[in-house]
């Protein structure tokens, strides 16, 4: 058995702020209960960013209340600002995660502020969790591409991310927001940002969208860099409001499996696992965007069972 992975599970969040029919809370903690029972250990729970700006996550506090639930799993949630920070303190939840983009005009579209103005402002969040005990991850998007900017060098990368870790050792992780990377591209920049700034590989995540079907093989090249941790959807819900045709991250079911084929210990059942992704799939106003539940389960995607003995090619 090769190492253990750690797999984030970002649906409550990520998968979910796209979606235009409203899910109610009791949903989001039906579908976190079976993520749960599935092995997950680390879950994305929501954002507490403006209700105005994504009504699909207004129900932050609700959902936080209910967390303590299930005692052994480490939930996180999203925070763009001071005030977002406060409001999750105040839910009880200790693992946030700062937004901030790489490109600046995807961060003045996102956060309607400059990539300079929101290091500033991580600074000032890094000094309140450094009094509140509360653990942080600094979340950039737009690492490899950007929807307005195009492709993001790799130097511009590092230079965000040092920027970063000048205000306080956090974990980072390193978001491919539109589905844009290419598996070459991440190998160049985790081996820069390692060998420039010698952030230790359990200090760095990454989030891959599949919008061009590339997210595993981008998984792929983060492994062979060391990385150990790795966020995901069921069903591989989401996608992005900047980026038109932008899919939802690699589906979580997929990842395990993958994580699996390969020897790694991700701790998870996938066929629990692919009663979440079922289950989350409902909630979703697209078809099934991941493999493996289409594989194993066809008829929960629409699709006919195939035939034992049929010919195929
Ligand atoms: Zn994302």
């Amino acid at each position: 058995m090769k190492d253990k992975i750690h797999v984030v599970d970002v649906t409550p969040r990520d998968g979910l702020q796209n979606e235009p029919n409203p899910i109610p809370t009791k949903d989001k903690l039906a579908l976190i209960e079976k993520l749960v029972a599935a092995g997950i250990k680390h879950i994305q729970a929501t954002s507490f960013v403006h209700p105005k700006w994504v009504p699909q996550l207004a129900d932050a506090e609700a959902v936080a209340a209910q967390l303590d639930k299930f005692p052994g799993v480490e939930f996180s949630a999203l925070i763009p600002n001071l005030k977002g920070y406060e409001r999750a303190v105040a839910a009880g939840i200790r693992h946030l995660e700062f937004v901030i983009a790489v490109s600046d005009t995807f961060n003045r579209k996102n956060l309607n502020r400059s990539m300079t103005e929101s290091i500033e402002l991580l600074n000032q969040v890094s000094r309140r969790a450094e009094q509140d005990g509360v653990v942080l991850r600094s979340g950039f998007s737009t690492c490899f591409h950007c929807p307005f900017e195009g492709r993001i060098s790799s130097r511009s990368l590092l230079s965000a991310v040092r920027a970063a870790r000048e205000q306080g050792s956090w974990r980072v992780a390193l978001c491919d927001t539109d589905g844009m990377a290419f598996p070459d591209q991440v190998s160049e920049a985790l081996a820069l940002i390692q060998e420039e700034l010698k952030i230790p590989t359990n200090e760095l995540a990454l989030h891959f969208h599949d919008t061009y079907g590339r997210a595993l093989a981008n998984t792929l090249a983060g492994l062979e860099a060391g990385i150990r941790e790795f966020d995901s959807t069921s069903a591989g819900l989401g996608g992005c409001p900047y980026c038109p045709g932008a899919s939802g991250n690699v589906a979580t079911e997929d990842l395990v499996a993958f994580l699996d084929g390969m020897g790694y210990e991700s701790g998870i059942h996938l066929d629990r696992l692919l009663d979440a992704a079922e289950f989350a799939s409902h909630f979703s106003s697209r078809p099934y965007q991941g493999h493996v539940l289409r594989a194993k389960r066809p008829a929960a995607c629409g699709g006919i069972p195939t035939s034992v003995g049929a010919t195929v090619s």
